[in-house]
């Protein structure tokens, strides 16, 4: 088993070949994850949400699901959740200009930083940011189309598991969402905290 750790409001970028199982786990609970896949021949080719709403028929990711690729090939299998659901993949990843609306002066961690910083360090380019599947996450849609985001409550341990379906260079991001905005929760209260990741 290859263990790695992101830090707190930070990113890393791994490997994972076909057939190998990616734990996700928020050791401390209430942390979001901001997660990017793309093909390992073919950085062009990275996992779509919104191609996947349309086979699954469910805007959130559940246990049981196909995650696919902008070109709808098969890239990886959610197997298992033991955060009850609590994911989302319809939000953005957070950016400098997101940090900037919401008033905060000055660079800010990010989660597209955090992607494209990891990605270098593999050495690689990533000139778009594709939308993340938000594990531990718990911005929803309401019945009356309201998006909502209430306090997170994915308790401590809580994790993931995708199985890879082709060669996959995966990203992690610690979403260093920190900020006091009513009705807009993301992480925990204290601050965002670190990511356990767990290849098999
Ligand atoms: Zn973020």
């Amino acid at each position: 088993m290859d263990f790695h750790e992101v830090s707190p409001k930070g990113g890393l970028a791994v490997r994972l070949n076909t057939g190998r199982t990616l734990r996700i786990v928020t050791p401390k609970g209430q942390q979001a994850a901001d997660f990017f896949a793309y093909s390992a021949s073919n950085l062009r080719e990275w996992l779509s949400p919104m191609h996947t709403w349309v086979t699954t028929r469910s805007v959130k990711p559940r246990a049981g699901d196909t995650l696919l690729s902008c070109f709808r090939r098969p890239m990886l299998d959610f197997t298992a959740d033991s955060a009850g659901g609590v994911h989302d993949m319809m939000i953005a990843a957070c950016d400098q200009a997101r940090y900037e609306q919401f008033g905060v002066e000055g660079p800010h961690a990010s989660c597209a930083e955090n992607l494209r910083v990891a990605m270098s360090r593999l050495g690689h380019v990533v000139d778009v940011v594709p939308q993340p599947v938000n594990f531990f996450t718990n911005t929803h849609v309401e019945p009356d189309g309201k998006l909502v985001s209430p306090p997170n409550p994915v308790p401590p341990g809580a994790f993931v598991e995708l199985k890879a379906r082709m060669d996959l260079v995966c990203v992690v991001s610690s979403c260093p969402f920190d900020l006091q905005v009513p009705g807009w929760t993301i992480n925990a209260a204290a601050g965002p905290t670190e990511l356990h990741l767990e290849i098999r």
